[in-house]
């Protein structure tokens, strides 16, 4: 059987029309003798009535003031998708093919239990195999799961977190041993800038996996990265194609399955949509600086914090975290005691912003009624909102002497303040201010992309 899995976003299954184009694909996959599996993420996007911002919404506006469970989110969010695979399945039957639809949890997708973020540890493929066997479609409900509940209460249902569904596409191509997973979306393909910011980006015929993860990691939404780190390890081919046309869309293979075709040097440019808010440890020239920012970063990844632009000095550690993550490190991060040396010598406090917020006083009269029986030393972090970071990611440029020189230049001479830079194996980053943002994307790519301009 040759399984071939198909994932539509939430704007292919948004209208009839929509649902039909993307029902047509999956028709015509079959008659081409592919056995296709169809996720579907919820439809429409936010403000229509079932998509996952709405129902998130909904739940909040009940008391503002009251954070829902986690348990009970993930449970409100999964609706959207379980609503999508009953229509998707149903347009299939009114369209003269059978199908099924099935829950995360019906499809045997097992995760761990983090709820809002969770990740998938096993497929028990067997039920999607069954309906197959059948003849028919099979629609899964894309960013969910289920987690096994040790006390051997029913299972509980998870959500994989923003973009899941394409991770979703990954993990069951992988299970299923499908011949390719294809990601269709309202674009025709992964672009070399955002189409929002630059209308006439090229789209890339081929890139590699770690290249698409980069770009994904780095901000364009296109792909989650999870979907390509998967689909990477079990080498499956990944396409991400638009739903509306008959264009071939991106090809994301290994560098090796790439072979004859020229990936190009530059990938493109990116930016984080939505605030970034960078934070500046003033850690001192103390020996334990290495073993405080180690701490640190156990803290952001237990909180599965994604962080940006890295970098360190003498007496200072910085990183950029999400603004939408931002309430919750500050919760984590303010008026934190953390002991340090081995055995522990003496004690750190955070202190974050400018302000000394009531959970850090508490903390601090806590300590200082410890008298001088203890060290204490205190870490102020300065914080600075409002700003995002745009990328250039050029895998086999991003080292190649002066052109971080290039990349900053092309920054200042379009009057742009440049707060911080950082770079990897992939790419150039920058933080600018949240206003600058268009701007720089706009300079980057035509330096870099239209205009080519490292290559004279
Ligand atoms: P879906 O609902 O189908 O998952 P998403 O909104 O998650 O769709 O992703 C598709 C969107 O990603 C496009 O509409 C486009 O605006 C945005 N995007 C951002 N960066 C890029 C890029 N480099 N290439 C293609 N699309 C991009
Ligand atoms: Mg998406």
């Amino acid at each position: 059987m040759k399984i071939l899995v198909m994932k539509f976003g939430g704007t292919s299954v948004a209208s009839p029309e929509h649902r039909e184009m993307a029902a047509r694909k999956v028709i015509r996959a079959k008659e081409d003798g592919f056995a296709p599996v169809v996720v579907v993420s919820a439809i429409g996007r936010r403000g229509a009535p079932y998509a996952t911002d709405t129902l998130i919404e909904f739940l909040r506006s009940i008391d503002p003031s009251v954070p829902p469970n986690a348990r009970e989110m993930d449970l409100m969010m999964a609706c959207g998708e379980i609503i999508s695979t009953v229509v998707m399945a149903h347009t299939f039957k009114t369209m003269g093919y059978e199908a099924v639809a099935l829950t995360g949890g019906q499809a045997g997708i097992i995760t761990d239990n983090e709820y809002g973020n969770a990740r998938v540890l096993q497929i028990h493929s067997h039920s999607i195999r069954h309906h197959l066997s059948l003849g028919k479609i099979v629609v899964v409900a894309g960013f969910q799961g289920v987690a096994e509940d040790k006390r051997g209460f029913h299972p509980d249902i998870t959500t994989l977190g923003r973009g899941g569904s394409d991770t979703t596409a990954s993990a069951l191509g992988a299970a299923l041993n499908a011949v390719a997973v294809e990601i269709y979306t309202d674009v025709n393909g992964v672009k070399t800038a955002d189409p929002d910011i630059i209308p006439d980006a090229k789209t890339l015929p081929v890139i590699s996996y770690e290249e698409v993860a980069e770009i994904a990691h780095q901000g364009a939404k296109v792909l989650h990265p999870r979907a390509a780190e998967v689909a990477m390890l079990h080498n499956i081919p990944l396409w991400v194609k638009c739903t509306y046309t008959d264009e071939p869309g991106t090809l994301v293979t290994s560098a090796e399955g790439a072979e004859g075709v020229d990936l190009p040097e530059v990938t493109g440019v990116t930016h984080i949509t939505g605030k970034i808010v960078y934070l500046v440890f003033h850690i001192g020239e103390v020996p334990e600086k290495p073993e405080i920012e180690l701490q640190l970063y156990r803290l952001m990844a237990k909180a599965d914090v994604n962080l940006y632009l890295n970098s360190y000095s003498q007496d200072t550690l910085s990183f950029a975290v999400p603004r939408d993550r931002w309430a919750l490190v500050q919760k984590l991060l303010d008026g934190l005691v953390m002991p340090v040396g081995t055995p522990p010598q003496r004690l750190v406090i955070f202190r974050v912003g400018d302000k000394p917020s009531q959970e850090y006083q508490m903390q601090k009269q806590m300590l200082d009624a410890l008298g001088n029986t203890i060290l204490v030393q205190e870490i102020a972090v300065d914080v600075l909102e409002n700003c995002t970071v745009v990328s250039l990611i050029a895998a086999k440029l991003s080292r190649r002497p002066g052109v971080m020189a290039m990349f900053l230049r092309t920054l200042y001479e379009a009057g742009i303040q440049v707060l911080q830079t950082a770079d990897s194996e992939m790419s150039l980053s920058c933080l600018v201010n949240e206003s600058d943002v268009e701007k720089a994307v706009r300079v980057l790519h035509e330096r870099f992309v239209t205009d080519r301009a490292y290559t004279r």
